[in-house]
């Protein structure tokens, strides 16, 4: 039974979908400019969850939608239109860097070997419905009218604060001094913003007599309304999403369609970077390209993100993904010296199909497979969990070279100094190197 936490209700829950196609959205990335690794390590550990849903036996429909319209240099409504900050930085129309960047992110999607989303929708096509939803949302009266957009009166929705436990006195308490904006309510956000005549905006639609665009939160509710129906089994997203974008999402399928929006809400917590949050100004933001740079491929920091809990407060230093490493390469190195008759599967896949039930407990896992013997039946199930891409990247070896690999192992093992050195000149005649490291010996074809 797969167990799940779920941060509406604040608990560990045991997880049944409602229908035989398990729903699933994934809030994506803004596209405009490349997603950092943190960025990264969300899709990483939502692509287990899918896998998880799989090797349970479920069907799988998922989202993942690309914001391309609309979201502001701060999460609320105030600052600058990411995507025109993009486009002005790099010279180009707003069309064509959220093309750029859309196209970055499913090259690094495919890299990491994530699973495929049924349905990766692009914001900017749902514009129709978005209008359409806030049509509804201002027939059922959740709405008002400002120079700036269209609002959501966050006080018509009597469980607004319940989601991510706000507490709106204090929020209303502490909004900005000289708070001059005609919004209700410190909480109330903008499901259409308008397009100010003196305002350069290239996106734009007209709606309610002007030109304007669809705030940020709009699209995720919307386009769960179009291609997925409510409520949706699981809805995921970093923690950032919970106080403001996710209790927004709720909002508006509330006034728009009356119903809840999704059953489970999984979010994972941020990743830090050699202690410090991951920012530009600290130059700290490192892709995977920059990963790779540095000799590190997309398994190997895939393999860093697994070793850790998605709820769990994650550092990433280069010693730490230098030891992910040479981890997959040990386990590399053991299925290489698996002989082809090992098949059967053993008791320890159970042990590990158990602990990624309980809660995707990751760390666990690895710390089992660490620890067991593992059959090649075993190690498949392993690639298939986490697509890690261990028996691919495995090189054949011949069974003799495996045996001189055993055997050196062994001599080591017995403190046979001389015959451990006779048997690493052997298998360096035969173009392999022998390294011994905490986690025992590993071998690498030499170059
Ligand atoms: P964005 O493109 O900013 O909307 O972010 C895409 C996803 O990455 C969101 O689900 C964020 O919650 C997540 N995210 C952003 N920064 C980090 C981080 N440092 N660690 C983990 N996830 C992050
Ligand atoms: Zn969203």
């Amino acid at each position: 039974m797969l167990k799940l936490y779920n941060t509406a209700t604040r608990k560990l829950e045991n997880f049944k979908p409602t229908t035989e196609v398990v729903k699933i959205y994934t809030c994506g990335p803004t596209v405009y400019g490349y997603q950092h690794i943190g960025n990264y390590a969300s899709y990483i550990y939502w692509d287990l969850l899918i896998r998880a849903l799989r090797l349970n036996g479920y069907n799988v429909r998922r989202i993942l939608n690309f914001t391309d319209v609309g979201h502001l240099t701060s999460d609320e409504d105030s600052g600058e239109d990411k995507m025109e900050k993009g486009a002005a930085r790099e010279g180009k129309t707003v069309w064509e860097i959220a093309e750029f960047y859309e196209d970055d992110f499913m090259r690094n999607f495919r890299a990491l070997k994530l699973s495929e989303p049924e349905v990766l929708a692009k914001a900017t096509d749902y514009v129709d419905d978005d209008m359409q939803a806030v049509n509804l949302m201002t027939e059922h009266g959740f709405t008002y009218e400002t120079t700036d957009g269209v609002y959501y009166d966050t006080a018509k929705f009597a469980d607004y604060a319940k989601f991510a436990r706000l507490d709106l006195a204090g929020l209303q308490a502490g909004a900005r001094v000289g708070f001059s904006s005609e919004k209700r309510n410190a909480s109330d956000f903008a499901v259409w913003k308008f397009i100010q005549p003196d305002e350069k905006h290239a996106m734009r639609w007209d709606y309610l007599g002007r030109p304007g665009y669809p705030g940020w939160h709009l699209e995720c509710s919307t386009i769960i309304h179009k291609e997925l129906g409510e409520p949706i089994d699981i809805h995921t997203g970093g923690i950032d999403h919970i106080p403001v974008h996710h209790s927004n999402e709720i909002a508006e399928t509330y006034a728009a369609y009356g119903c809840e929006l999704s059953r489970f809400w999984l979010h994972c917590n941020f990743i830090t970077i050699d202690g410090e949050k991951v920012s530009k100004s600290l130059g700290n933001i490192y892709t995977l390209d920059d990963l790779k740079k540095r000799g590190f491929t997309p398994m190997d920091f895939k393999m860093w993100v697994l070793a850790g809990h998605y709820q769990g407060t994650r550092n990433f230093t280069f010693e730490s993904l230098e030891a992910a490493k040479a981890r997959r390469l040990h386990w590399r190195n053991r299925i290489a010296l698996l002989y082809q008759e090992n098949v059967c599967a053993s008791p320890v896949l159970q042990s590990i199909l158990e602990a990624i039930n309980n809660n995707l407990n990751s760390p666990e896992a690895f710390a089992l497979i660490d620890g067991s013997v593992l059959t090649m039946d075993d190690w498949q199930k392993v690639d298939e969990l986490f697509g890690l891409s261990l028996i691919d990247d495995t090189p054949d070896i011949d069974d003799e070279t495996k045996e001189l690999i055993v055997q050196r192992a062994a001599a080591r093992e017995a403190k046979d100094w001389a015959e451990s050195d006779r048997l690493r000149d052997l298998l360096a005649e035969k173009n392999i190197g022998v390294k011994d490291t905490p986690n025992g010996s590993v071998w690498e074809y030499l170059s």
